[in-house]
């Protein structure tokens, strides 16, 4: 079984090499600037057609180097793919509407063609627009340094951290993980109180809360973001931008520390979650409660589910599943009853209109979460 993993690694670079690449860096943008205001009207996909149209121009016009030049193309066709496939679901009419920007200083380099690794002495080789820059060394988290040597490395992204003023290389790596079989399975639901029910299938029940700590910054990079939004001066703006950054690392945080936890409290398990792609086109037959989903949105849930499936495969070699939620939290574990009206004696409670059966109804969405992944072993 194979788990990609990002290994984030920093470059050491001399001066005069640190202006060559800056500049590269800046042609890059340029070019995707240039790419997305030229193909606006067309909002053309297809690689062979903006191919013909845009390359040459991109190494005249922006100097870059061959392979820059086709992955700028190749960027601007996956982006504008997405901005269509955004169109059409979820019938964000404005997404196209606007020509998208390219602000980060970044590019995607392609493994052995325009950058090398030479993994034993972790170093690398580096196209830009001034020739090959020769053994960069790279200086990353130690034990990425034996995952880099064994795995398959892919293409990684060259990208330019204005604050710290250090250049950093994402490379994703295909580690090999052994796959296990499960000893039991867990359900997993996201709730309000509680961040995360887990009810397994031999009757252990474990809740995850999100610190109160973390939820009080939460609410004061809120409320700062509101101001500095009403604001909204140019430096207003510069200074959403970083609390906005903080936030999400906050987030990012959280995530990290409640998947760990429950990949390490299950591992043996294999792991059932709820399916919240297309959530929006399901909202008839999803919760309605409005605090429960803006409680799931603003902690990222989905984020966090990602989270939850990567390490599970990482870390315990298992798969995790993912089922349609639908009427998980309204039906009765005990007879099957199913109506909105279970969930007439508040958020907190389930209680059968039918059998009377009672019980916290965060347990008995996991419950029910956890009987739909069974259903189908
Ligand atoms: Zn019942």
């Amino acid at each position: 079984m194979e788990q990609i993993i990002t290994a984030k690694l920093k470059l050491e670079v001399r001066p005069e090499e640190s202006e060559i690449l800056l500049g590269t860096l800046s042609a890059f943008r340029n070019a995707m600037n240039y790419l997305f205001a030229e193909n606006f009207n067309d909002k053309s996909t297809n690689i062979r057609t903006v191919h013909s149209k845009y390359y040459t121009l991109l190494r005249d016009k922006f100097n870059l180097p061959s392979q820059l030049a086709v992955s700028s193309e190749r960027l601007l066709c996956s982006t504008t793919k997405t901005l269509w496939s955004r169109f059409k679901n979820q019938k964000d009419k404005a997404v196209l509407k606007t020509v998208p920007k390219y602000k980060q200083l970044s590019a995607k380099y392609v493994i052995n063609r325009d950058i090398t690794i030479k993994t034993e002495s972790m170093v690398c080789s580096i196209t830009t627009l001034s020739g090959r820059i020769k053994n960069i060394p790279l200086k990353g988290w130690r034990k990425h340094y034996s995952q880099i040597r064994a795995g398959k490395l892919g293409d990684p992204t060259l990208s330019y951290d204005k604050k710290s003023k250090t250049f950093y290389l994402f490379l994703p790596i295909h580690v090999l993980v052994e796959e296990k079989s499960p000893q039991l399975a867990v359900g997993i639901d996201a709730g309000i109180r509680t961040a995360l029910t887990a009810v397994s299938s031999t009757d252990t029940t474990k809740t995850y809360h999100i610190p109160e700590t973390a939820k009080a910054k939460k609410a004061e990079f809120g409320k700062l973001r509101g101001d500095l939004q009403s604001k909204g001066t140019r430096s207003a703006r510069r200074k959403l931008a970083s609390v906005s950054g903080r936030e999400r690392r906050l987030i990012s945080d959280v995530t990290h520390c409640l998947s760990k936890q429950v990949v390490s409290d299950f591992q043996d398990a294999r792991i059932i979650m709820e399916d919240l792609t297309g959530i929006r086109e399901r909202t008839k037959t999803y919760r309605k409660n409005p605090e429960d989903r803006r409680q799931r949105e603003q902690w990222n849930f989905a984020e966090l589910q990602f989270k939850i499936g990567y390490k599970s495969v990482l870390y315990n070699g298992i798969e995790s599943l993912k089922k349609n939620p639908a009427y998980s939290s309204q039906t009765c574990p005990v007879c099957g009853f199913c109506s909105p009206k279970n969930r007439n004696r508040g958020a907190e409670t389930f209680r059968c209109l039918q059998c009377n059966f009672e019980k916290n109804a965060d347990i008995v969405a996991a419950r029910n979460i956890l009987s739909l992944g069974l259903f189908v072993n």
